[in-house]
């Protein structure tokens, strides 16, 4: 397989690629690397993907598994969604060409059955019998979903006051499901305790984090795809832990080193509620860490107070020339709308947050004119009802035609 060791991101120290997340010398995060030296023919690298399945399988090449490409048919197989070129969405914000990559067209409705299908597989791998994960909602339904189609028992934990919706997609497929009484951050502190005596478990965020945030890496490598191998010119993405803003810039990279795109990577624009926005006001204030806050928005999938891969997030919209901005709970509302009214995609409030920010990048003159950008959507909005409810206004009317009438008198909708 390319994927070599795990590597600190801090110090560069090398382990196998076992079941670690954290550098026992200096206590850094781990990385896959990878030795991509046998790709020398460019052509026959993209046949190679080009013929795999119709999902994020087909760049097996590059993600951190031992065995053979996962069968098309068997688990629970993630990705391949629209990427959806959005003009009128750029017509209303005065932009030349957006195009939105709809990831809740994933199994389970979110970007998250990536990472999820990338952990479980390396899970089975390693012998793992055991699913268990700390999740805001998206990550749970995931979990609970792959632990179904692969046969492993599962154990998610979530914050007990997490959307209904998200509660019931998750119990409906048999996991544990285990409501904890705090936040996401008492959530994760309590995986991370119970994975430390659990050794058949493999809690897919925590001891498997190296090898679930690669997942996230298919997200670019499907836009560069799509685009007919090319790079989008700038990317807004939503900002939880910061690991699918750093792992989307991760994977433009890997294509370019190995001639499978050219240039640099985008420009990474990263979206936060300001209800819970450590990264945005930690760029903001010209600071290289974040400073954790308790989350107070209705973008309860964005709501990581204390966001790992924060600092990584920092550095790389500094270095690629972006920002990493945050919006009001009325701007998200505003943000799901728009992007409902003029796309047709019904997103959740993670995505109302990015094209909240895509719509204030816009007003304030960041965007180039000729740029092309991309707008990535994580989530399904019928999981977020609540945040849309009471928002618009139905008709009500008796099942006749002058009461149909009445109701749009004086509006010239009838004849
Ligand atoms: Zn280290």
């Amino acid at each position: 397989m390319a994927a070599k060791q795990l590597r600190c991101r801090e110090c560069a120290t090398e382990y196998p690629l076992e079941a670690r997340y954290v550098c026992s010398r200096c206590f850094g995060p781990l990385e896959v690397k990878y030795d991509h030296a046998d790709i020398t023919d460019v052509g026959e690298a993209r046949r190679r993907i080009q013929s795999g399945p119709q999902n994020m399988w087909r760049y097996h090449d590059f993600l951190p598994l031992e065995g053979a490409r996962p069968s098309a048919h068997t688990g629970l197989p993630a990705g391949n969604t629209p990427l959806i070129r959005a003009d009128r969405l750029a017509e209303r914000l005065g932009l030349r060409e957006v195009w939105v990559k709809n990831d809740a067209a994933n199994p389970t409705h979110s970007f998250k059955d990536r990472v999820v299908s990338v952990a479980a597989t390396r899970a089975r791998e390693l012998g793992f019998d055991t699913l268990a994960c700390a999740s805001t909602g998206n990550l749970a339904n995931s979990v609970a979903a792959h632990g179904a189609a692969l046969g492993m028992d599962s154990y998610v934990l979530i914050p007990a006051d997490l959307e209904e919706q998200k509660q019931l997609a998750t119990a409906i497929y048999g996991t544990n499901l285990v409501k904890v009484r705090g936040n996401y951050d008492d959530v994760n502190r309590l995986c991370t305790e119970l994975s430390g005596d659990r050794e058949n478990w493999a809690f897919v965020n925590i001891n498997m984090r190296p090898y679930y945030a690669e997942g996230s890496k298919t997200v670019a490598f499907e836009i560069a795809e799509q685009l007919g191998w090319e790079m989008p010119d700038r990317c807004v993405v939503p900002i939880a832990s910061g690991s699918l803003f750093t792992k989307i810039a991760k994977g433009f990279d890997e294509f370019c080193e190995v001639g499978l795109l050219d240039g640099g990577a985008p420009i990474m624009n990263g979206a936060q509620a300001l209800g819970c926005s450590p990264v945005a006001a930690a760029f903001e204030q010209g600071k290289d860490v974040c400073r954790p806050v308790k989350p107070n928005t209705i973008a309860k999938s964005l709501a990581i107070g204390n966001p790992a891969d924060g600092p990584y997030a920092l550095d790389l919209a500094r270095a690629t020339g972006g920002s990493i901005d945050s919006v009001t709970d009325d701007e998200i509302r505003a943000g799901i709308r728009l992007l409902a009214e003029t796309t047709g995609i019904f997103t959740e409030t993670a995505g109302g947050v990015t094209t909240a920010v895509l719509a204030k990048l816009a007003a304030r003159g960041d965007i180039g004119p000729d740029e092309r950008v991309a707008l990535i959507i994580t989530g399904e909005g019928l999981k977020t009802l609540d945040a849309v409810r009471d928002s618009f206004h139905a008709y009500e009317v008796d099942p006749n035609i002058e009461s149909f009438e009445a109701a749009f008198a004086g509006q010239g909708a009838g004849v």
